[in-house]
């Protein structure tokens, strides 16, 4: 089945709402209308056999009414009193007086139902006879003669059954009525509250990925479908800024390996021009391989990074002595340090412990390490430290070297980015080493920050959480 559209529900649900609280208003209004009705009529023949009752004169088997006729008022209220009443005697059951009106209906109590009368305790008795119906109102009179008698007094339910019906028809008119107002008045607010959503969804598919510069339209009130609208246009911001990292990756990487293939090419090409002794192809070949070791490591440092990226790489979680795994890459790295005349030291401080990736920490300190040797003229110093601080671990890269200048320190993080006097061949690397250590640095939930003095020293600093003591690693 075809989805509804959102306009449909919200007009169904709106109607829906508005039929039950019709049902519900018209019931209660029915209900109250009867009850009010049926407690005014009971009022009036109260009211009525409390009046009657003082005119009403018992000698035996025999009442009468005692009353001037000659007064409107009172002669009014008799006759309308003694419309529908009777008298029976309360012990016997017998009758005594009874209206002419009651007399022509075809009805009458037996001497137990008299009784029966009496000593219930209702007040009220409703008749349906084929005629009329009738509520009449029991009363016992207790005669100054010692006997009792039930009076009766009734009236008809004609107007009020007829009022009832006439409400309820008007209710059962007005429903329909009200069901369609509901559904066109439900359907046009459906219509104007859905109406900047059409809008905001045109303007979104107009959107592709040459046009993310541009945003949603926004009406400035600030309502949630401006909230919606600004959710939107965040959105396009982390979008443009992503595909644009992505575009100035794609350029970078085109870049990168146009130039070492150029210089292979060239070489080639020199190589080729004319005869050559065995040993300048050997030269040739040899300063090639070299070059393709270079292009084979940045295509490993590419991939490495983009996987990482996309969240493909999984880091463990051990126990690592972050002490420990400095001096030995230290050590390690010493006969490269010596052959450039650096001095390498290593200031470890005692058992420095980190949740992590042993593997991936390692790359860490070999990258800054060799960073550091790279950009340190001969003669110089590097120095790697590692303490622990309240709560974190922090290992320090620092040398003597060339410094980095105040325009490229913002930018050393960023892949393929390589400061001024790196550019040259006279330095490898592809400018991806710096946004690798900071990616694990981060997944170590670390931070990595950096301090220069250019042509003095530059100052590398890892912090990463200390391992919770007795933590077992996951
Ligand atoms: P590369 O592999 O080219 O060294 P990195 O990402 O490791 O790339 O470093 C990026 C840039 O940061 C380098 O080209 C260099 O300009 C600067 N840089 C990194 N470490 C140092 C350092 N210890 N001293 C001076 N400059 C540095």
């Amino acid at each position: 089945m075809k989805p509804l559209k959102l306009r449909t529900k919200l007009t169904l649900f709106y109607a829906a709402s508005i039929t039950l609280l019709l049902f519900v208003a018209g019931a209660l209004f029915y209900n109250l209308l009867s009850y009010q009705l049926d407690r005014d009529l009971r009022d009036e023949l109260q009211e009525r056999t409390a009046g009657l009752r003082g005119y009403l004169r018992f000698e035996g088997n025999q009442a009468t009414l005692v009353y001037d006729p000659t007064d409107p008022e009172e002669a009014f209220f008799v006759d309308t009193a003694t419309r529908y009443y009777q008298i029976y005697d309360a012990v016997s059951g017998a009758m005594i007086v009874r209206s002419q009106q009651l007399q022509g209906l075809n009805f009458q109590y037996t001497p137990d139902e008299v009784r029966d009368l009496v000593r219930g305790s209702a007040s009220f008795t409703g008749i349906e006879t084929d005629q009329v119906d009738l509520l009449l109102h029991n009363d016992l009179v207790r005669a100054p003669n010692g006997r009792s008698y039930l009076l009766q007094v009734g009236t008809p339910l004609t107007l009020r059954k007829n009022a009832l019906s006439r409400s309820l028809r008007i209710i059962l008119w007005l429903l329909p009525s009200g069901i369609l107002l509901a559904i066109l008045s439900g359907w046009w607010i459906a219509g104007r509250v859905l109406r900047p959503l059409e809008s905001l969804s045109a303007a979104a598919q107009q959107m592709s990925i040459s046009q993310l510069h541009k945003r949603l339209p926004l009406t400035g009130t600030g309502d949630e479908l401006d909230q919606l609208g600004n959710t939107f246009n965040d959105m396009f911001g982390r979008l443009e800024k992503a595909v644009g990292q992505m575009k100035d990756f794609t350029a970078s990487i085109s870049h990168e390996l146009r130039t070492p293939l150029t210089v292979l090419r060239g070489e080639a090409e020199v190589a080729l021009v004319r005869a050559r002794t065995e040993e300048d192809y050997r030269r040739v070949l040899e300063s090639q391989l070299e070059e393709f070791g270079k292009l084979s490591q940045m295509i490993d440092h590419m991939l490495t990074l983009a996987r990482a990226e996309a969240g493909q790489i999984k880091l463990a979680r051990d126990h690592v002595n972050l002490s420990d795994l400095a001096q030995s890459l230290v050590e390690q790295m010493e006969t490269v340090a010596a052959s450039k005349t650096i001095t390498l030291a290593a200031k470890p401080d005692g058992e420095v412990i980190v949740i992590g990736d042993s593997g991936w920490l390692e790359r860490v300190i070999l990258n800054l390490l060799d960073n550091a040797i790279k950009f340190t003229p001969e003669g110089g110093r590097v120095e790697v430290s590692v303490r622990s601080l309240p709560g974190e671990a922090v290992l320090e890269v620092r040398d003597s070297g060339i410094g980095i200048s105040t325009q490229a320190l913002p930018h050393i993080f960023e892949p393929f980015y390589r400061g001024d006097p790196c550019r040259s061949r006279e330095f490898d690397g592809a400018g991806l080493g710096l946004s690798l250590v900071e990616w694990i640095v981060k997944e170590h939930q670390g931070r990595i920050s950096v301090e220069s003095q250019p042509e003095h020293e530059s100052v590398f600093r890892v912090a990463i959480p200390l391992a919770p003591a007795n933590t077992q690693p996951i």
